[in-house]
């Protein structure tokens, strides 16, 4: 590591923000958030997978802030729904829906569907970029079933929905740090950082 002082975390996701901080606290860097860089334009999340996505949330960052970014463009994909809502999720139930009518969205699109048709997954690809443009990425998934009806308070977006069948909880019942250990942004993280040591 040598002259990177700062990294920003491209979201403005408080959820994510808490998760991905939490994640970086042993890089021995200052972490700050998208919010701190004044005048940072809103990115328009326009690509079609969630690496699109995320490359352009690092990459626009870091070009503008002069500093390290980092991105995630993450995800629910539910198999009766062919993946949907996928890199929708944010916006599932329109652009100025809340985590809550996302989810309730999606138990109402699903209400007769049988349990053993409820599989899903949460992707998520992390994006490291330098104001250069170079960058670098890894991906990371957590597998899981759509609840019948929500539970739980912790996280965000659609934790309450989704049930970790070996648990017999869902992801919002469970704690952050045992979240950041099986979710699918923990795990891509985990891949990340290992990259990191050779790309700063
Ligand atoms: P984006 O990556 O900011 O476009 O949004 C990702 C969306 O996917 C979030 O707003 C949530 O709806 C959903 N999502 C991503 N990761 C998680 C998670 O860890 N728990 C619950 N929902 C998530």
């Amino acid at each position: 590591m040598n002259r990177v002082q700062k990294i920003v975390i491209a979201t403005r996701n408080k959820g994510k923000i808490k998760e991905m901080q939490a994640m970086l606290d042993d890089l021995g860097v200052e972490i700050i958030s998208s919010e701190e860089i004044s005048g940072l334009p809103e990115i328009q999340e326009t690509g079609e997978t969630f690496l699109e996505n995320a490359i352009k949330k690092a990459v626009e960052t870091a070009k503008y802030s002069g500093l390290m970014a980092i991105a995630d463009d993450s995800g629910l994909e539910v198999d009766a729904l062919g993946g949907r809502p996928g890199v929708y999720s944010s916006r599932y139930a329109g652009e100025q829906a809340s985590d809550r009518d996302n989810y309730l969205k999606l138990l109402k699109e699903m209400e007769n569907i049988p349990e053993q048709e409820r599989t899903a997954r949460f992707r998520a690809v992390i994006v490291a970029a330098k104001p250069d443009g170079t960058f670098i990425y890894a991906e990371g998934s957590c597998p899981g079933r759509i609840a019948l009806e929500p539970q739980g308070t912790e996280g965000f977006g659609y934790d309450p929905v989704f049930y970790l069948p070996e648990r017999e909880k869902t992801m919002a019942e469970i704690s952050k740090e045992d979240k950041n250990r099986i979710s699918h942004r923990g795990k891509a993280m985990i891949k990340l950082k290992e990259k990191l040591k050779e790309f700063m």
